[in-house]
This record gives structure tokens, sequence and C-alpha cells, in this order.
């Protein structure tokens, strides 16, 4: 078992393109690390360079206390699983799973024993004599996942291993993968662009975009406390709403004002505190309520208009229009009875409002502080 330590790391493909820039994390031994963020924000090519399977332009990579920067992917003792599973087509389940271990050369009854293992585990066991086109997405990754487990690596590297399964298998699979994670507690780095995926699996995420690190952390500390607009859209679903405006001073109190509302702080932000003017208040759909009969820390009221209600059956999601400000609202009240065009008032739960910085994106506010 080993933790992995990632030092300063850059890739650049050609002068101008740098995927990685100066990425430096330690994933500690037997943590699930999922590596996130939007398409060609570097995540794949910092997953391959602790592969081995890109070369890394500067920096270090370590796996346990071993230097493994210049070393060759299959002296690093780790396993990777793909997104299209990788499998050999033309040799059984058996023989996928075994192969590894008989490329390295262990003793016969060892792989039996080691492939017999990995198949109970993720009850694949009857499947050994088909081939790979007999199976359906789900097995195949399994098998993937067992061609890895079966050889006991220091460190698992899966590169959007779930892309290729429909949405409830994903959903399946998902929970799966945590909970055999758990078991063999085996250092994992895993790399989605489904934020949902890594709220859910990871013991820790880290955001990345254009290259750089954006913000790690576990995803309660990410949820509640997004670093800057681009983290705080990017976890959470539906996102966060985001609402221009100027904070304004008005009977000793500071208020937040734009063209659709007003909101007081009462006194959570004291006068001073925030020295930027302009500003632009993030809200979360989840943190607005209709009445202030719930335990809260409750804005005055908001007059808006319902513009679109999506039901999804325990939630709604309502499309609210305040004059020119647009915002969603999710509804955990499947009793609620209202219409399109309908007027209402909402109030927004001032503990969970987070204030960015308009000119940088850059927090520099929020109501839970460092929680
Ligand atoms: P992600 O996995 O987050 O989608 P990648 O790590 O694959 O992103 O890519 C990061 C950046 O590096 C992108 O701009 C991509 O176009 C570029 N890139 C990836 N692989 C290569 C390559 N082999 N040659 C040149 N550029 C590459």
């Amino acid at each position: 078992m080993a933790g992995v330590k990632i030092e300063n790391v850059y890739k650049y493909y050609n002068k101008n393109t740098i995927a990685v820039s100066d990425f430096s994390l330690e994933i500690k031994d037997g943590e699930f690390l999922v590596l996130v963020g939007p398409s060609g924000c570097g995540k794949s090519t910092t997953l391959r360079m602790v592969a081995g399977l890109e070369e890394v332009t500067k920096g270090n990579i370590y796996i346990g206390e071993k230097n493994v920067t210049n070393m060759e992917p299959k002296d690093r003792d780790i396993a990777m699983v793909f997104q299209d599973y990788a499998l050999y087509p033309h040799m059984s389940v058996y023989e996928n799973m075994a192969f590894g271990l008989k490329l390295r050369k262990y003793p016969k009854d060892e792989i039996i024993q080691r492939v017999e293992n990995a198949a109970e585990i993720l009850g694949i066991t009857h499947l050994f004599e088909r081939q790979p086109r007999q199976l359906s997405g789900g097995q195949r990754q399994r098998v993937a996942l067992g061609r890895a487990i079966v050889r006991k690596p220091q460190v698992f590297l899966m590169d959007e291993p779930l892309s290729n399964l429909d949405a409830k298998l994903r959903v399946q699979m998902r929970a799966e993968l945590v909970k055999l994670q758990r078991k063999l507690a085996t250092t994992t780095i895993y790399v989605t662009h489904d934020q949902t995926e890594a709220m859910t699996m990871g013991d820790r995420i880290v955001i990345m975009k254009d290259g750089f690190m954006q913000q790690a952390g576990t995803p309660e500390e990410i949820y509640h406390n997004p670093i800057n607009l681009f983290v705080a859209d990017f976890i959470g679903s539906p996102s966060m709403n985001f609402v221009e405006g100027s904070l304004v001073t008005e009977d000793d109190q500071v208020e937040f004002e734009t063209d659709g509302f007003k909101i007081g702080f009462n006194s959570l932000i004291k006068l001073g505190q925030i020295n930027e003017k302009e500003v632009i208040l993030g809200f979360r759909p989840e943190n607005i309520s209709l009445d202030t009969k719930n335990k809260g820390s409750w804005s005055k009221p908001i007059n808006c208009q319902i513009e679109l209600i999506e039901d999804l059956g325990a939630e709604k999601i309502l499309f609210m229009k305040a004059e020119n400000q647009e915002f969603q609202v999710k509804l955990f009240d499947s009793n609620f009875e209202g219409k399109v065009g309908q007027s209402l008032q909402v109030y927004l739960d001032l503990s969970r409002i987070h204030i960015f910085s308009k000119d940088s994106g850059q927090k520099i506010w929020n109501a839970g502080g460092g929680r």
C-alpha cells in the first residue's frame, strides 16, 4: 500500500499546449481521490503522467517513497482502468483477467487463486468462459476492474471508467465501485467530468480548469465553501444561482442591491468587512424557501414570478424571475401546487449565501466561513 505525491508537475505537449501547470497534490494511502473538470482541463494528462503513459515535462511524482517520474509504467506497480475497458477481444473473461499475471510469470496456482478471488468479489465467476463480445457493458466493466484487482497494485488509476454505461447502470456501478474500493483500501485516482460522480465517490475532490488546480477538498468542503465562481458553478445540481449587483450601506447595515430585489444581511456582514462594491451574489437553488417556517436565517421576501416548473417527482425545480434577474429554486415539497405565471415571495437562507468579486471571480465572503 502506498500514497501518491505529485510535486510541481507541468506538462507541455508543445509550446502552445500547456496541459497541466504547477500541479501539486498528496494522495493518502487508501484514499479515493477524484480529479474532476470540464473536457480538456488536463485531468487525463495528470492521470497518465502518474501511470507513466505521458512524460512529465517538469516536476516529480512519487508512489510511496519511490520517485517514479522517469520509471516505465510496468515498474510503477499501478493498474489502470480505461473508459473503453481495453479487453482483449479474442480471450475469454478468465484469460483476460489472468493475462497480466501470466506476463509477470506468477505461479499457476497463485494466478488461479487471485482470478477466482477477484471474480467472486465482482460476481463474474459464471462468465469465465465468455468472450468480451458476449458480455453486457456492465459485465465488461467488471472484467476490466477484475483485471486491475488481480494485480494487487499499490494504486488504481481510473479514467472515466463508467462513461460508456447507460445512466441507470452508471449509478449502480458507482456505488459498487466505492464499496469495492473501501473493501480493498487501495489508493485510487479517478478521473471524471461528471460532478455528481465526483461528489458521490470521492473522499476528496480536485477541481481543475485550463490545466490549473482550482480547489482540493472533501465534497462537503467544496459544496459549502467553493473558492471561486468556477468551482461554485461546477459543483452542485442544479447549479448555484448568480446575481450581479452592488453592496450598499443602509441604516448601518450592509445590503445587496440589484435591479430585481434588495436584501439585507442583518448583522452577518459587518460594515467595512468587504471592500469591494460590485459583487456577484451566489445562492444555491436548495437554499431558498417559499416561507420562513423552517429553521434558517431568512432574508426579506423577494417578489418573483414562476416562469417554468420542472417536476422531478420528489422535487420540483422552479424557474423564477424577479424583474431582470432569473434564478432557480429547488423545492422538496411534492404537494406544491403553484402554476406557471403565478407571483410568489421567496426567501434566501442568509446562512448559505456566497459573495464573489465581480473583478476576479474569487470568493470574498460566505456565511459559513471556513465550514
Ligand atoms: P481532460 O482529460 O481534462 O479532458 P486532457 O488531459 O486530455 O484533458 O487534455 C488537456 C489538454 O491537452 C487539452 O487541451 C488537450 O487538447 C491537450 N492534449 C491532450 N493530449 C494531447 C496530445 N497527445 N498532444 C497534444 N495535445 C494534447
